[in-house]
């Protein structure tokens, strides 16, 4: 999938949700070092415009600021990306939130919060997306990062696990259908990896625990799920569909 030297309306396309910082910016980092143009869509534009500074690739970078749990704003990134870019053919729904509570603390603002971001925003943006990339007639790839939490229950995670849980649901029923039209949708399952979201909801327990459980013994690193991410947007995972990879260390064949 080396791409640079292609005329500039035959480089491909990748939106990044969440892209200005973490997990999601090492994900647009791949495809650009591998000659694709890359939209940014994120929440903080503060943070995407500096991104979108340090980056310095003005005519291969689009930094569109959108809370991906907004339709109106999802439609107005995606229409902005096709007037700059005229083509999209990868989709990565990484926007995301953690909200660690146990239930009884988390309220229905932090239910509302996390389900509408991890959840209703990967809906609206292939909903939005998935039709430009049906009319440009070459198929495409959406991958959704949703996590180990969706894989397995654990206190503290009644929202956040649901909302991952469910995205895994999500990109199995989009998989089927879209997968008529030629557009894969697969999900990647990441363990613990060092990013602002660890930070903020990691305490010194949690990662404890991660360190006894997890066979590689370390948190992944951001490039390690861009790989992931890359790999099944890529034609090497041309056949590749509905399915879960989990990026975690072993953490979850451990058991
Ligand atoms: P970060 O918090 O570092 O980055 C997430 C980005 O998404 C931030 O820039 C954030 O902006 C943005 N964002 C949040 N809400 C919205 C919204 N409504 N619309 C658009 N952008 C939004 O997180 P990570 O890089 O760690 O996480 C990326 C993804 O990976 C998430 O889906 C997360 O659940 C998942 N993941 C992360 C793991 C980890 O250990 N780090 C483990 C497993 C999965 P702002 O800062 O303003 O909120």
């Amino acid at each position: 999938m080396s791409t640079p030297f292609l005329p500039v309306t035959e480089q491909p396309v990748a939106v990044v949700t969440g892209g200005a910082r973490g997990i999601g910016l090492a994900i647009a980092q791949w495809f650009l070092d591998r000659g694709h143009r890359v939209a940014l869509w994120d929440i903080d534009a503060q943070t995407l415009a500096r991104t979108e500074r340090e980056l310095a690739l003005p005519d291969r970078v689009l930094a569109v600021p959108c809370d991906v749990s907004q339709p109106e704003a999802v439609q107005a990134a995606t229409d902005r990306v096709v007037a700059a870019f005229g083509r999209i053919d990868a989709l990565v729904n990484n926007a995301g939130v953690a909200v660690f509570k146990p239930v009884g603390q988390t309220s229905w603002a932090d239910w509302r919060t996390v389900l509408s971001t991890n959840l209703d925003g990967a809906f609206l943006c292939t909903q939005a997306v998935a039709p430009v990339m049906q009319q440009g007639g070459r198929g495409g790839a959406v991958v959704n990062i949703a996590s180990i939490s969706g894989l397995r229950a654990s206190t503290l995670r009644v929202a956040y696990g649901t909302s991952k849980a469910a995205l895994i649901h999500l990109t199995k029923q989009h998989a089927t259908e879209l997968g008529t039209v030629g557009i894969r949708v697969n999900a990647v399952a990441p363990g613990p990896v060092e990013t602002e979201m660890a930070k903020l909801v990691h305490s010194v327990a949690i990662r404890s625990d991660y360190h006894d459980v997890i066979p590689l013994e370390r948190y992944g690193t951001t490039e390690e799920i861009a790989n992931v991410v890359g790999f099944l947007c890529s034609d090497a995972a041309s056949y590749v569909n509905g399915q879960v990879i989990a990026a975690d260390g072993g953490f979850d064949a451990a058991g």
